[in-house]
């Protein structure tokens, strides 16, 4: 699903944010990855939504070598993955209805799926009692459940999660996780970015640390992870 061959990305002006980085996730896989601040974990990410491209190496994600996409694929590159983010990105003046309806409008879906799709995915996600409520009168974990739901809408194969328990009390945190534990247990591909030690010796999944732009370790599944790494 994500291969990372020798990628190496330095930033104009001669930041080295990764540095000969290799990797491989397989599709249904679900992987954390964790690292301190400036390991280079949001360029990682960045790299596999194609908001960059590497200096050196190649990243292939879902078949496709992110730099030999041309400018107009990649709207439909990316609407094959759902993105969450630490800080939401809700609409604020949108019910968690809308919110997610609004990921579908955009894409021109026809209103009737949407009002068939939009009540399934709230529900996948816990939330068919919040479909009217605002982001405002929701928890962050809740408010984190909408975001998942919207990153669901499309049916993506992949879903990657930014520090997606960083604005949430940890036991909603784990709440979070469970899900995207259940969305994993459909095949759908998980990679939650993190510097949380504590949430990753939880789960025991696949902990790739990152540390100066290359993989530091890589634990598998249902070991234990040892630390290594400070965050
Ligand atoms: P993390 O997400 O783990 O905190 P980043 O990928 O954001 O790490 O950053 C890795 C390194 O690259 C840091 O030294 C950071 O300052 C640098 N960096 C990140 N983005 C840019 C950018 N757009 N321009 C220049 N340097 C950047």
């Amino acid at each position: 699903m994500i291969t990372f061959d020798h990628v190496s990305k330095t930033y104009p002006g001669g930041n080295h944010a990764l540095d000969d980085l290799s990797l491989h996730i397989e599709q249904g896989e679900f992987v954390f990855v964790l690292g301190r601040s400036g390991a280079g974990k949001s360029t990682f990410l960045k790299m596999i939504l194609r908001e960059e491209v590497p200096t050196e190496g190649t990243v292939v994600v879902a078949g496709h070598d992110v730099a030999q996409l041309k400018k107009k694929e990649v709207p439909y590159f990316r609407r094959q993955m759902g993105v969450v983010f630490q800080d939401f990105r809700l609409i604020p003046t949108m019910t968690a209805y809308d919110n997610v309806a609004f990921a579908m409008r955009v894409t021109n879906v026809p209103e009737k799926t949407i009002r068939e799709r939009v009540p399934y995915v709230l529900s996948l996600v816990g939330l068919e009692n919040k479909q009217q409520s605002y982001p405002d009168e929701m928890s962050g974990g809740e408010q984190q459940r909408v975001a998942l739901a919207r990153a669901l809408v499309h049916t993506p194969q992949l879903i990657i999660a930014d520090e997606p328990t960083g604005n949430i009390d940890p036991e909603l945190s784990y709440e979070i996780m469970e899900l995207l534990t259940a969305i994993n247990s459909v095949g759908i591909t998980v990679v939650v970015v993190t510097h949380e030690h504590e949430l990753v010796r939880r789960f025991r999944k696949r902990v790739i640390t990152i540390e100066k732009g290359h993989v530091f370790s890589d634990t598998p599944a249902g070991q234990e992870y040892a630390g290594g790494v400070e965050a």
